[in-house]
């Protein structure tokens, strides 16, 4: 479109501009030269002059007469008059006693200027509205035009690159990679499976939760296959106009088999794989789109190379028939990286930055349970920054653990002004989970204790970092996070004699576990192996929804009371046991606002309270 519009754009400066000269040419100069001092008079005068011998030239035109007058000193004078029906007019000029020439011009025209006026600016005035309406048209209705002109310029839609990723770029996803090698074996040589008579996956589905390199994973595949790439959201083929989505889909296909083999990656694909459901007004341009994945899918010859790679983070969501074998009937799933996944993640990630020499990344990678790769690019990025900030040149371990807390909790608020008896209350609380949590054996070790507010709002935090990975949670751990969950609130009850609002967070997710333990784990005593709950976005936040009568969710809410109850009861009776510890512990953590695991367990261990 743009190499189009520059020329079109000239000409009509061209139009315009000539346009303009041609006016100024004939309303300005033209008439200067042809009206020089021409005096208009009446057909009498110019009689007169005739029969007294002073007219020296006549010039009679279609419409007027013109004509020269000199006087006795010689000067000249040219005037003008209407034409009269005066059939004795050339008589009397010959007969006249002066020198007369005259002559005749039926019209004086400019063939140059009489076709520049029929012919050039009208035309150049039809391109000129044409354009400006062209216009108009365009920016009103622009949507309406690109669908239009989709035919011609389609050919850009698709990024088709050399991705310059690899699996070496990807880390932790072992399993992952594993199953997608193949696929990049069967790019390199079909033939290999041809023979044999295989077929190979036409497509693999990535899911998992988002962050976790599902599009770093297929752009690493095409990498290493070293074939073209074509990606595509699936978003870009849900079009205004029915139908539109359903001729993407098959433009992608055809240019698709024209540089077979290659790889087309059709990234968040539940845009358009949403299972197609009997809804009246139910949206027909999507799943006319998804109807055409399907043909285009079936149709093509597996052998050819052309292999479909789709990601997305809800494949619960997605359309049974997307899935059978023949279509994408891999799913390679991107899990949150284990422990040493997140290791190597950081590992692979600080390559690129300047760190020191020593750097405990285990450390990291255990304090991080729970993050996505993409949470840890950024933890790394964010240590990066902190170190410039302090004005060094290289990123040490405070840097990254600092890091990984404003990633979790935000960035400290240094001038938050906080009253003295808030901070007490708050380092009560903090060291009332610390304690809870450090005198149960089902509880990961305090890692470190602080009252320094965050920009997410925390106003301290007692972080917990297990000693190595855990998959499985038992009761026995459930109950003790709950008792530490509550441990905050155990504390301002029993030496403020009051609670407040600072709780709000721990309750939350002492709910939250408990509600999970009853409803999904099982691990109530008034209920069996009962699923009262599913879980709706396994990837996505993992809402669920009840699937049970009124009275069983009212026992549910009840078992959940009791639960945390009996956990909190026992987090109070702790530190009770504890109190001079307690009122040691918040003491020095008020005074130094930050403790580490370390300093914690030298004062609850120490004799001398
Ligand atoms: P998604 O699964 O949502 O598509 P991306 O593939 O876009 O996630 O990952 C976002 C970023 O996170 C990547 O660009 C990369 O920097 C980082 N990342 C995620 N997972 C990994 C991993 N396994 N190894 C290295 N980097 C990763
Ligand atoms: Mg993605
Ligand atoms: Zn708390």
């Amino acid at each position: 479109m743009k190499e189009e519009r520059n020329p079109k754009k000239s000409l009509l400066y061209y139009a315009i501009i000539s346009i303009i000269v041609l006016l100024l040419f004939n309303a300005v100069i033209v008439p200067m030269i042809e009206n020089q001092q021409i005096v208009e008079t009446q057909y009498s005068f110019f009689l007169t002059q005739v029969d007294e011998g002073n007219v020296t030239k006549v010039e009679v035109q279609s419409d007027e007469i013109l004509f020269e007058v000199q006087d006795e000193s010689g000067n000249t004078q040219i005037y003008s008059t209407g034409k009269m029906d005066d059939p004795d007019l050339i008589d009397r000029l010959y007969s006249s006693s002066g020198d007369i020439a005259f002559t005749t011009v039926t019209e004086e025209t400019n063939p140059i200027l009489e076709f520049l006026f029929s012919w050039v600016i009208p035309i150049a005035l039809m391109i000129v509205l044409w354009n400006i309406i062209m216009r108009s048209m365009n920016k009103r209705m622009g949507n309406m035009t690109n669908a239009m002109s989709f035919g011609k310029n389609n050919a850009k839609i698709y990024v088709k690159s050399k991705t310059g990723k690899t699996f070496s770029d990807v880390a932790g996803q072992d399993e992952a990679k594993e199953a997608l090698e193949e696929i990049v074996d069967f790019l390199h040589n079909p033939q290999k499976y041809a023979e044999i008579g295989a077929d190979l996956p036409k497509g693999a589905l990535l899911v998992g939760p988002p962050g976790t390199g599902k599009t770093l994973l297929a752009q690493a595949v095409a990498g290493e296959a070293n074939v073209p790439f074509f990606s595509i959201s699936g978003s870009e083929f849900v079009e205004m106009f029915v139908g539109m989505g359903a001729a993407k889909v098959r433009d992608l296909f055809k240019q698709a088999n024209e540089k077979a083999p290659c790889i087309v990656f059709i990234d968040e694909i539940d845009t358009i794989g949403k299972k197609r459901d009997g809804n009246i007004g139910g949206n027909d341009e999507r799943e006319q789109t998804l109807n055409q994945l399907l043909t285009e899918m079936d149709g093509f010859d597996g052998k050819k190379g052309v292999v479909i790679l789709a990601a997305t983070n809800r494949p619960e969501s997605l359309d049974p028939a997307l899935l059978r074998p023949g279509r994408f009937d891999r799913r390679i799933p991107v899990e949150l990286p284990d422990l040493g996944g997140r290791e190597a993640i950081l590992k692979v990630h600080a390559c690129k930055i300047k760190m020191e020499n020593y750097i405990d990344f285990n450390a990291i990678a255990r304090a991080t349970a729970g993050a996505s790769g993409a949470e840890l690019a950024n933890i790394i990025n964010e240590a990066a920054l902190r170190a410039v900030r302090n004005g060094r040149n290289k990123v040490c371990q405070s840097d990254l653990e600092e890091s990984v807390e404003v990633v979790i909790a935000g960035y400290q608020r240094k001038n938050a002004v906080i009253s003295h008896k808030e901070k007490e209350i708050i380092a009560y609380h903090e060291i009332g989970h610390a304690l809870v949590a450090a005198k149960q054996k089902d509880s990961a070790p305090v890692h470190k204790i602080t009252i320094i507010p965050r920009t997410s709002g925390a106003l301290g935090y007692t972080m917990q970092v297990d000693e190595g990975e855990k998959v499985l949670l038992t009761k026995e751990e459930a109950l003790a996070r709950i008792a530490t969950l509550t441990g905050g609130r155990s504390a301002e009850e029993l030496i403020f004699n009051s609670c407040t609002s600072g709780a709000s967070n721990d309750i939350e997710q002492a709910t939250r576990l408990a509600r999970a333990m009853v409803t999904r784990y099982g691990m109530s005593g008034s209920f069996d192996m009962i699923a009262l709950e599913t879980i709706n976005n396994q990837y996505l936040g993992g809402d669920t929804s009840l699937a049970c009568s009124p009275e069983t969710a009212s026992k549910i809410d009840d078992e959940v009371n009791n639960i945390v109850k009996l956990q909190h009861e026992k987090a109070v009776r702790i530190l009770s046991e504890n109190m001079d510890k307690l009122h040691e512990l918040a003491r020095y953590l008020l005074e130094k606002e930050t403790i580490t695991g370390e300093e914690f367990m030298r004062i609850l261990n120490s004799e001398n309270a």
